[in-house]
């Protein structure tokens, strides 16, 4: 496969032969073409398969660019992920000028504030600040369309399951869903049951 077959932009196109990106990863040639038809997607990976780009590529496509407000929201376990995800869609966003803001704890709230008030696509965050944010009017949340759950096992190891639950209920019910993990537990199953619709399940 090759990543002309997914009728990419040339933004984009352009974005991945810079980053060296030649050919999709498995789980790259499985999920692209379904997240395209905006399709709840569960998928089973591991770290080092390409999963991020596997979720930033459709993002990045998909994205309104004319829209101020976020469309996409990524749930990641920890702030260093969530850093990684944050650069690895601005790269992959950059011909098409995609912004996309990181917001976890242990870094001053009104910085983070005062980015989410500027053009912002993507939010990439820890559950923690991510709800302070939505509770403090912050981070709006009327245009999300799509929500990312990565690493979902880790954030039900690390005790977010609260949270995570707390922000889905926030978010608008019309929206695509897609949730990665390395594994499928029984844990991971009941939350995509709750928040997502006929799922389309991929075991890489
Ligand atoms: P990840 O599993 O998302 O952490 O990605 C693992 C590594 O693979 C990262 O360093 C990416 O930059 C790299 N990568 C992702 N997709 C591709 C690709 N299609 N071709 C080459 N490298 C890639």
């Amino acid at each position: 496969p090759s990543f002309n077959d997914f009728l990419l932009s040339s933004d984009i196109t352009r974005a991945l032969a810079e980053l060296g990106y030649t050919t999709p990863t498995d789980v790259q040639a499985a999920v692209i073409p379904v997240a395209l038809e905006k399709k709840d997607i569960v998928v089973k990976s591991q770290t080092g398969s390409g999963k991020t780009a596997a979720f930033a590529i459709p993002i990045v496509e998909l994205v309104d660019w004319n829209e101020n407000k976020p469309q996409v929201l990524v749930l990641t376990p920890t702030r260093e992920l969530a850093a990684q995800v944050k650069d690895e869609i601005t790269n992959i966003g950059r011909f098409k000028r995609i912004k996309a803001a990181a917001v976890y704890g242990k870094q001053p709230f009104s910085r983070q504030k005062l980015e989410l008030k500027q053009k912002t696509h993507v939010v990439v965050g820890t559950p923690g600040r991510v709800l302070d944010h939505m509770e403090k009017d912050t981070l709006p949340v009327e245009k999300i369309g799509c929500l990312i759950i990565d690493e979902a096992d880790e954030m039900l190891n690390m005790g977010f399951i609260d949270q995570v639950a707390a922000i889905i209920e926030k978010l608008p019910a019309d929206r695509v869903t897609m949730l990665l993990s390395a594994t499928l537990s029984e844990e991971v199953s009941a939350l995509a049951e709750n928040y997502m619709i006929h799922p389309v399940k991929m075991e890489m």
